[in-house]
């Protein structure tokens, strides 16, 4: 089943190239204290329960539409946290080492002395939002990624327990202006982790580490690679990750992206395709009033 969040905060089931509207299945369902609220994305944490619900009205006479017609949202509305996998590519580690744009003269190591980063829940966009680009001196790079998105809560759990534990998979654009700051800073802007299309169930992939992944920016490919690259598997992140953090339900885990990063330009195309989770495209674009500011 493949999940999506469009328009102002619609629920749909993709299927095919269409999108049928399910939003009223949630009528009653959801909760309704608004406080505290469990850690975690509701409808992710629910979506075993829901999933039979979901599946008839996608068979019924819910309003249709064409994908490419809606305006989509990231389709995980709630993570309680959005980790990042730092230097999870060899091809990457390779080009960064290489170039002084992106390690502006520092030694460039591996996930393996990085261990891992979190990027602010404010930074979450959908395709519709478009990339919001500041600092207009700097060079900002799209990294293409497939991405995991946790069903259960979990903590400690074994490499081989790890895809009991996942609810689906997206992908995304972990957006990174290059420069000298914290990774926490850098890649942590309002739209800097882009997700989309739509989130997919963990059913319909058969091995997360071992899907082909590419990115073109103006029709322009600039990476392709395959999940089976990664140096920490799909599997090896969420056990590492959940030894440091509890991970719920809605979290997303950013894996990492291979080599062919680059600068992304206001009014430039950036498209995302990962085997089995779609299209996401989306567009650079200026935000308004801050680029003057940090000119003057
Ligand atoms: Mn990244």
């Amino acid at each position: 089943m493949r999940l999506c969040r469009f328009n102002s905060d619609r629920l749909g089931v993709v299927v095919g190239d269409e999108v049928v509207d399910v939003t009223a299945t949630l009528d009653g369902e959801a909760p309704i204290r608004p406080w505290p609220i469990a850690p975690g994305d509701w409808l992710i944490a629910n979506i075993d329960r829901l999933r039979p619900v979901l599946e008839a009205a996608a068979n019924g006479g819910g309003e249709r539409h064409k994908l490419t017609d809606v305006a989509l949202l990231a389709p995980v509305a709630n993570p309680t946290k959005i980790i990042g996998a730092p230097v999870n590519f060899y091809s990457h580690h390779a080009e960064a080492s290489a170039d002084k744009a992106l390690n502006f003269g520092a030694e460039v190591k591996t996930i393996h002395d990085y261990g891992l980063f979190l990027k602010a829940n404010t930074s979450l966009a959908g395709p519709s939002e478009g990339i919001e680009l500041i600092m207009p001196e700097r060079r900002h790079d799209h990294e293409g990624e497939m991405v995991v998105v946790i069903g259960r809560r979990c903590r400690s759990v074994s490499e081989a327990e790890a895809l009991d534990y996942v609810a689906g998979y997206t992908m995304g654009i972990d957006m990174t202006a290059r420069g000298t700051e914290d990774r926490s800073l850098r890649k942590s802007l309002d739209t800097y982790s882009m997700v989309g299309p739509y989130f997919v169930t963990a059913d319909e992939i058969a091995d997360p580490d071992k899907l082909d992944l590419k990115l073109w920016v103006n029709d322009e490919l600039r990476q392709d690679s395959n999940t089976d690259k990664l140096i920490f598997s799909t599997r090896k992140l969420i056990a590492y990750a959940s030894d440091f953090y509890t991970l719920y339900p809605g979290d997303i885990i950013m894996t990492g992206t291979p080599s062919g990063v680059g600068r992304v330009l206001a009014g430039d195309e950036v498209r995302l395709e990962i085997e089995g989770l779609g299209t996401l495209v989306t567009r650079g674009r200026v935000r308004e009033g801050v680029g003057a500011r940090d000119a003057a």
